[in-house]
């Protein structure tokens, strides 16, 4: 913008009191808004509450676009611990992002982008920004009205980016939180703006039935949405979740101290697996009273057939399998199942598809390292082996002797992104003679750095989000496993998150020792997929092919390596 315009910009926001910045072309009413909330405590389960009403409202023929707001002022989930918090997700934009926008994914079969995830520090950031280039001239810069116009600018630019007919808003946390008290306090004024008939407020909250008592007791849920109707929100819906399905007289009584009428009332309660979630809401007709709320149900086209393709999926997994197989998963974090969930989610689809029970047993890398080799015994009772991703240098001994237990003993092998740069140093040191080999992220001194960081990465001194981060293509080599499991494809997308990538001085050193490099960067030195010959199933990837598995559409390694465990089972 230039001076002049600024100053002019600063001027008119002097006048008044509004600061509601709308985005060039913006059409009110056009995209409606759902904005799903949290009372009581946290882990209700608001992203999977969040992605099945998305996914209901698709099948009823509606774009829908998600976006999950965080409260932690980080810029995003790139630079968390997954012992903490969970696995860093990454969409194919490159972002990394709460695993909750993985749910919303594989729920919605859809690819989501950057819009989608936004964090307190992108909006602080994005605020002193504009402070600094002198936006807000002559004003002091406050959280009403400037950082709620915030937030409500990004929904409007991902209301037009996206075209989509609903914004589905899921605000982090729990009402009452410090963190979050403005994305509320700004969807209590959107809600205002945009006018009645154009936002929906779903509220979830929790129904306790305590053990010594044995009935279903509502008072905390009561209070919970009563903070939220201090809050100036009053909730459209309401969804209960509970042990066991809410009782009539609990949803009276909950719709009569919160004037929501009663078949607006739902009950979420505890089922059998996430995916009979949106069958339940759907069962209770949830996702038309949200249509009728916003003026949309004269829209309503039912997708019968894929409500039937989601229902089988949910059958199948919930059903008796044919097979069994026992896939071992080598990691540091395996203490939290949440460190890995997609490759959990992957393993899951692909139960589901090839009939297969699939037992998971952890192998906690850091205790093969201290008591050394005894504790290989645990890879005994396993049908296949991962070696996930993850950094630095802690368990990664122990994957080492893992991943050549798999080699030597025949045992299908998958390495994601660290698995594959893990499965190259135990290939230079116990079949190309190269001892002490290793990957400069664990040993600068190594006499043979056979994994080493991207020249890209040399000069980058900042931690976040600076990897080489998101999908992109990969060549795939004719007539090569990977290309079979593909469905005979010589260009396939992947996404990627790593620093380091096989050293190109060693490649023909491992070609000639029978690694297959059958996937490469198009036009780059990168190796990206290796593969053995003499193997019943030995693959890795340098990407992370478990955050593109979707239920209906498991990923390929995945099935590949199922198919195979399956296999030697037999
Ligand atoms: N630490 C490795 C790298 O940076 C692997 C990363 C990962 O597994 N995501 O390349």
């Amino acid at each position: 913008m230039k001076k002049r315009e600024l100053e002019q910009l600063a001027s008119k926001t002097e006048e008044h009191e509004f600061y509601t910045p709308i985005p060039d072309g913006y059409k009110k009413g056009k995209t409606k808004f759902v904005i799903v909330t949290g009372t009581v405590m946290s882990g209700l389960g608001k992203g999977i509450f969040s992605s099945s009403l998305s996914k209901l409202l698709e099948n009823q023929g509606l774009k829908c676009m998600p976006i999950k707001m965080e409260g932690y002022l980080n810029i995003d989930s790139g630079t968390l611990n997954p012992y903490r918090h969970g696995e860093v997700f990454v969409l194919d934009d490159g972002t990394e992002c709460d695993m909750d926008l993985g749910t919303y994914e594989r729920m919605m079969d859809k690819n989501l982008n950057r819009q989608c995830f936004v964090t307190n520090g992108q909006i602080f950031s994005k605020i002193f920004e504009r402070e600094r280039k002198g936006e807000y001239l002559g004003r002091d810069v406050q959280f009403i009205p400037h950082v709620t116009g915030e937030i409500k600018r990004h929904l409007r630019e991902l209301a037009m980016s996206s075209g989509a007919d609903v914004v589905l808003v899921e605000v982090g946390g729990t009402i009452g939180d410090i963190e979050n008290s403005h994305y509320v306090e700004a969807l209590r004024e959107l809600s205002y703006e945009e006018g009645r008939g154009n936002v929906c407020f779903a509220a979830l909250t929790y129904v306790l039935e305590p053990g010594f008592l044995g009935e279903q007791k509502s008072k905390a849920a009561q209070l919970g949405i009563r903070l939220l109707m201090e809050k100036g929100i009053h909730p459209d819906i309401i969804a209960c979740r509970a042990e066991n399905p809410v009782t009539e007289k609990v949803k009276e009584k909950i719709s009569i101290y919160t004037n929501v009428p009663v078949e607006r009332v739902f009950s979420m309660h505890d089922v059998e697996s996430i995916y009979l979630i949106p069958k339940m809401m759907r069962e209770e007709k949830l996702e038309i009273e949200v249509m009728k709320l916003l003026g949309l149900d004269s829209k309503a086209k039912e997708d019968k057939a894929g409500n039937y393709a989601w229902d089988d999926f949910t059958q199948k997994v919930l059903k008796k399998k044919k097979n069994k197989a026992t896939v071992g998963i080598a990691g540091k974090y395996t203490g939290l199942r949440d460190s890995y969930a997609s490759i959990i989610k992957a393993l899951e689809h692909c139960g589901a598809y090839l009939d297969t029970d699939i037992d998971i047993k952890w192998i906690e890398t850091t205790k093969i390292e201290n008591g050394g080799k005894p504790a290989l015994s645990e890879l005994k009772s396993i049908d296949a082996l991962i070696v996930p991703g993850g950094f630095g240098k802690r368990g990664t001994e122990g994957k080492i002797e893992c991943v050549r237990y798999a080699r030597e003993n025949g045992i299908p092998y998958l390495g994601l992104c660290l698995g594959f740069q893990i499965a190259l140093i135990e290939f230079a040191r116990n079949v190309c003679g190269l001892k002490n080999a290793n990957s400069t992220e664990m040993n600068k001194e190594t006499p043979y750095p056979v994994v080493d960081i991207l020249p890209g990465q040399k000069n980058i001194d900042q931690l976040g989000g600076s990897m080489r981060l998101g999908g992109r293509d990969i060549d795939a080599k004719k007539d090569s496993q990977v290309y079979k499991l593909y469905g005979s494809k010589t260009t396939i997308h992947e996404r990627f998150r790593h620093r380091y990538e096989c050293n190109p001085k060693y490649i023909k050193k491992f070609e000639e020792n029978g690694i297959i490099f059958s996937g490469r960067a198009p036009g780059e030195n990168i190796m990206q997929i290796l593969e053995l010959k003499d193997h019943p199933f030995f693959m890795a990837s340098q990407f992370h092919p478990e955050f593109t598995s979707r239920p209906l559409s498991p990923n390929p390694l995945f099935v590949g390596l199922v198919e195979a465990a399956i296999k030697l089972r037999k």
